[in-house]
């Protein structure tokens, strides 16, 4: 694996590759669920690039940034073992030279971020497209790999991909848990042990409120009060929307539907979804 830390290493060593590019953006901390993403990526007979940066664009909370979990040396020895090729390991002035704020041109999201998370982190989303577009341009990737976990970026990134002809393929992975179906994050470290005892309740939840839903459509409000019943943290949103439009779904609706939560604890705000495909055929009540 080769390690690389400027745009221009990066981009020479994959001038070097004969092979087509698999891609996988990462804030770092790694563990199963952005391996899961490297597994799937390296399938094929392929170069694959994992970036790791933590981008100051996209957190609301500077304590949040500045304390995000660090694991580098770990990182590296897990990107390797799991498959990474290429690992990016660009610094803050490497990415942006004028300093975050200094950019000219940022991206600003306008459809699908006014719900969910994007109502409560406000540029949260502009923050992860610019960062994305950027590492698009510098890796100029076929594929790239986006975890499902994050269903809102992903579905950010994949309109953002298609209004500006990007060409990649953006491909979603899904959700790896621990085994009491605890949403595998870079955050969950944060937790106090109390909490952690709490959290998969989270995942519990949701799929019960799934089977609710599926008998009686719940409005948003209700999904946060139902959610609440199940755990200690604090429910900020609990609701399910249409994937990958993100709209509230119509009583008849066919298609993917996503039942997607954040849930503040003390030191940690934890997301997670699910989703289930209602075909044609499907009775709904
Ligand atoms: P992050 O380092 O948190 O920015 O995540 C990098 C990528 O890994 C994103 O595409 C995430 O959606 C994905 N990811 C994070 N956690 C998980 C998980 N538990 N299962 C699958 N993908 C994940």
């Amino acid at each position: 694996m080769k390690v690389l830390r400027t745009i221009q290493e990066l981009r020479s060593a994959l001038d070097q590759e004969a092979s087509p590019t698999a891609f996988v953006p990462t804030m770092g901390a790694l563990h199963d669920g952005h391996l899961a993403l490297v597994k799937e990526a390296a399938s094929g007979h392929v170069a694959v690039v994992m970036s790791i940066f933590v981008n100051p664009l996209q957190f609301n909370d500077k304590q949040d940034y500045e304390g995000y979990p660090d694991t580098l040396d770990e990182d590296i020895r897990q990107a390797e073992a799991a498959g990474v090729t290429h690992l990016f390991l660009p610094d803050l002035h490497e990415l942006y030279p004028a300093g975050p704020e200094g950019m000219s041109t940022f991206i600003h999201v306008t459809k699908g971020v006014e719900v969910l998370c994007g109502a409560h982190r406000p540029g949260h989303f502009d923050g992860v497209a610019t960062v994305v577009m950027k590492l698009l341009q510098i890796v100029s990737p076929d594929w790239a790999y986006f975890g499902r976990k994050d269903a809102q970026q992903a579905a950010v990134i994949e309109n953002m991909v298609s209004d500006y002809h990007v060409p990649v393929k953006i491909i979603t992975v899904q959700t790896v848990r621990e085994t009491d179906g605890l949403a595998m994050s870079s955050r969950n470290v944060r937790l106090r042990p109390e909490e952690r005892k709490d959290a998969p309740n989270i995942y519990y939840a949701l799929q019960t409120m799934k089977n609710v839903y599926e008998e009686e459509p719940f409005s948003p409000e209700s999904g946060r009060t139902m959610l609440q019943k199940f755990v200690k943290g604090t429910v900020e949103y609990a609701e399910v929307r249409t994937y990958p439009g993100l709209e509230l779904p119509a009583e008849n609706y066919r298609g993917t539907l996503l039942l997607a939560c954040a849930v503040q604890y003390d030191q940690a705000r934890l997301i997670d979804n699910i989703m289930w495909t209602r075909k044609e055929e499907d009775h709904v009540s």
